[in-house]
């Protein structure tokens, strides 16, 4: 998530450099990497998980979490089949010190 966030901040930089000096940016490159940036999104966990609960599953599709114990056959919302796990895995790292 935090790679997709700083890579759409420097692609938005890019684009308003490219209007300011007149220098121009190819299209494909930006769709490349908004492309790019869309896998990332759609495959980053980013849902704390409850203690004990049950696993979310984000639509590659349009997004939507659904939680339970395994991804669900079809999206509730836009019927597409296919899931990332949402569930982050570590949400929190402990610390070695002290
Ligand atoms: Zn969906």
């Amino acid at each position: 998530m935090k790679e997709a966030l700083e890579r759409l901040d420097a692609l938005m930089n890019k684009l308003v450099e490219a209007d300011q000096t007149g220098a121009g940016i190819e299209p494909l490159r930006v769709a490349g990497e908004l492309g790019a940036i869309r896998h990332l999104l759609a495959e980053s966990p980013t849902v704390i998980p409850a203690k004990g609960g049950r696993k979310h599953f984000r639509c590659e599709s349009c997004g939507t979490v659904v939680h339970g114990d395994a991804p669900p056959a079809r999206c509730p919302t836009c019927g597409a089949r296919k899931f990332f796990a949402a569930d982050i895995e570590q949400p929190f790292v402990e610390s070695g010190a002290g």
